[in-house]
């Protein structure tokens, strides 16, 4: 070999994604945005998620999964956990004793949830009390148009949807003080200067005419009794949510980025969910996609990743073919596919570029997460990483490694260590954002993309 061959063997070169694009998987990269753009809007919620996801999966032959079901090769069906997470499966020719292969993302994303007693009125202005959810910078959630998603569950059992601020609907508002006396507010620290407790929705201004007391509340109250039909009283059984009503869109003069809010982690639902949908040859192993809810508050909970509910469906699938399900899970695969951060140029300082994810470089895998020395990691082993290189590199995928930031800057987590605490050999992969966890992120469509190929060469993967 000559030098330059040497070169390129030994040294390990880290390349932009369109460098190595076929310009030929443009269309489909496009087609495969305008789908992602649209599931975005439809789901702003973890309940509309599932609904939307519920929806696209049926148009594609999934049926809702019941005990008991004869499953064949090519069954494709799907259980929903009280509305708020999803998994679905597609049946291979292989037994389940030899594992599964799935894919896991969330479809919580932070926002600011209503307190059971919202609603108040101060001077003259009707507000709704919020108790944020998730990892948010408070200061980020002012000054925008939000709107309210979600229902409302009745003492008789009715549940009503709601949906506040869509199209051309009013919107709900935070509202920030002005700059001209903000000189106290100015010299806080961010996290200090808009506070929990001032994340007030503005709900209304117009009091009730022929009233004396609290009439803007009234009028408000009154509203919403006339379009859904629910008191004051019910917001005690409720869950609505106040989210960026923002659309998501094409960025850059480019095109080539998407801005939206809820990218983490819909960007990999909705790959995840696409993948197993797209899976048209059922020789291998059976191919598992899960969207769970309350990844953002620690996947506690009913509808979080450590429930109980994925362990009954794996049992329910494994009992079908008369396989016990640690014998399943032992030889199972996961890929968590949970965004990271992608390196923004415009705060080097907390990334460290060497092992930093680039936007357009690929789906980032990630050996470990977590923080202040690995704690809450999964860190999986040398040799799952390199099954997942041979497979991502078999399959076309462009993927790059990533780590979330310096060692020392903060960190995260993601389900991996739920998953692998099931005895399931899990590793993370995910897309790269910008803005992550605020009103609206920015991902690019290359590596949207490339998450979707890379969790099908996985399903297709038959080593
Ligand atoms: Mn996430
Ligand atoms: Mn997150």
């Amino acid at each position: 070999m000559d030098g330059k061959e040497w070169k390129n063997k030994v040294l390990c070169q880290r390349k932009n994604g369109y460098d190595r694009f076929s310009e030929a998987e443009r269309p489909a990269m496009e087609a495969y945005c305008t789908g992602y753009k649209a599931y975005l809007d439809a789901g702003k919620t973890e309940r509309e998620c599932v609904g939307e996801s519920i929806r696209l999966a049926e148009s594609k032959g999934f049926r809702p999964y019941t005990r008991g079901m004869t499953l064949k090769a090519g069954d494709k069906v799907y259980t929903s956990n009280r509305g708020k997470m999803l998994m679905l499966a597609v049946i291979g020719e292989k037994s389940l004793a030899e594992g599964v292969q799935i894919a896991a993302a969330h479809v919580d994303a932070p926002r600011l949830d209503l307190k059971p007693s919202p609603l108040y009125e101060e001077n003259e202005l009707a507000y709704l009390k919020t108790h944020y959810y998730g990892g948010i910078r408070k200061y980020q959630w002012v000054s925008v148009p939000l709107e309210l998603r979600g229902v409302v569950a009745l003492r008789d059992g009715t549940v009503i949807s709601v949906a506040i601020g869509e199209r051309d609907e009013p919107k709900l508002f935070i509202s920030d003080l002005l700059p001209h006396l903000g000189q106290e507010q100015s010299k806080k620290p961010l996290s200090e200067g808009i506070t929990g407790e001032q994340l007030n929705l503005l709900v209304g201004s117009e009091p009730l005419a022929g009233e004396e007391k609290e009439r803007v509340k009234l009028a408000v109250m009154k509203r919403l009794y006339e379009k859904y039909g629910f008191v004051e009283e019910d917001f005690i059984s409720a869950e609505l949510e106040a989210v960026p009503a923002l659309q998501a869109t094409d960025i850059g003069l480019d095109a080539s980025m998407i801005g939206s809010y809820g990218q983490d982690d819909r960007v990999c639902a909705y790959a995840a969910l696409r993948a197993v949908m797209d899976l048209d040859d059922f020789s291998g192993r059976t191919a598992v996609c899960v969207l769970a809810d309350k990844e953002e508050i620690g996947s506690v909970g009913v509808s979080g990743m450590q429930t109980g509910a994925f362990d009954t469906f794996m049992e329910d699938l494994c009992e079908s073919q008369g396989v016990p399900v640690r014998a399943c899970l032992e030889k199972s695969f996961c890929l968590s596919t949970d965004v990271t951060a992608a390196f923004d140029p415009n705060f080097p300082d907390v990334f460290e570029k060497r092992n930093a994810a680039f936007l357009n470089y690929g789906v980032g895998l990630c050996k470990y997460t977590g923080s202040r020395g690995k704690s809450g990691a999964s860190d999986a082993a040398a040799e799952l990483v390199a099954r997942v290189r041979r497979v991502f590199d078999g399959g076309e995928v462009l993927w790059q490694m990533a780590e979330l930031g310096k060692v020392d800057a903060g960190g995260g987590g993601t389900v991996a260590a739920y998953m692998a605490n099931r005895n399931i050999d899990t590793l993370d992969a995910g897309v790269p954002v910008l803005s992550m966890h605020a009103p609206f992120e920015v991902t690019a469509k290359l590596d949207c993309y490339m998450t979707y190929k890379g969790i099908l060469a996985l399903y297709r993967d038959r080593t």
